[in-house]
């Protein structure tokens, strides 16, 4: 049985007042909830108050980004170690903002996933085709080549420790939200390419869907066979609305 997987990335939005504020109505809000994972991905100047915030309560706290080096003379950017240490328990490697606006490569994701396995953070590998490359019919092979260039080498107890997100490109921040049918399908696919690499591996791994996710949409989503959980951006920000899709899982 997979446990689900609630995941909202606040991007580049938030003062550290307003994260905090989020933060603490969101765990008053979900308090409750015992059965699913919980987790958020503020800013890295909020990580550290975000997460005294949270402490001792049922949602853990993710980077948005991590950079592959330990440390040095990579101005700007920041290590998995220094985000574990800030509180964090998941890192976001690969998000599809990451890949069209920053230019992370499929091959540095992988060097993402190892920098992510050996500080201990689960990384959340983010997945997903653009509209062209839908059209064009290549969804899976696209999807296909980021997952296998992000887990390539590594062991399956290794790999047991982390998280798929499919976000079609189209679907982020657009309002256009894959069916569930659509969402499902690949997902689907995706669990087929990775019993190549491990039956049970792919038997256990968690599936997020995210592109505009809502409190209306987020049920019948999570109600297909192989999605596990949603990685929400828009929708997140609210601590009210993200508190409605953790409770809408099924
Ligand atoms: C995201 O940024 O990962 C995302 C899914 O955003 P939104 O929910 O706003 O489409």
């Amino acid at each position: 049985m997979r446990r689900y997987v609630i995941a909202g990335n606040w991007k580049m939005n938030k003062t550290v007042a307003e994260a905090t504020e989020t933060a603490a109505e969101l765990r008053r809000l979900v308090s409750q909830v015992r059965d699913c994972d919980i987790i958020i991905a503020p800013t890295y100047t909020s990580v550290w108050p975000v997460a005294q915030k949270l402490s001792d309560s049922n949602i853990c706290v993710s980077a948005q980004e991590i950079h592959f080096e330990k440390s040095g003379a990579f101005t700007g950017a920041i290590s998995a170690d220094m985000v574990k240490e800030a509180g964090c328990t998941y890192t976001l490697v690969g998000h599809s903002e990451r890949r069209q606006i920053f230019g992370e490569t499929l091959e540095s994701s992988k060097f993402r996933m190892q920098a992510a396995f050996d500080a201990g953070l689960i990384p959340i590998l983010c997945i997903g085709e653009t509209l062209e490359e839908r059209e064009a019919g290549q969804t899976m092979k696209v999807v296909g080549e980021q997952l296998d260039a992000a887990i390539e080498g590594f062991d399956l107890a290794t790999l047991e420790n982390m998280i798929v997100a499919y976000e079609p490109v189209w679907a982020i921040g657009t309002g256009k939200v894959a069916t569930p049918q659509q969402a499902q399908e690949v997902h689907a696919g995706i669990r087929e390419r990775l019993r190549y690499v491990g039956q049970d591996l792919a038997a256990g791994m968690r599936l997020l869907y995210g592109g505009s996710v809502k409190p209306a949409n987020a049920q019948e989503l999570m109600s297909q066979p192989d999605i596990d959980g949603v990685l929400v951006g828009g929708a997140s920000l609210k601590a009210d609305s993200f508190a409605d899709i953790v409770k809408a899982r099924s």
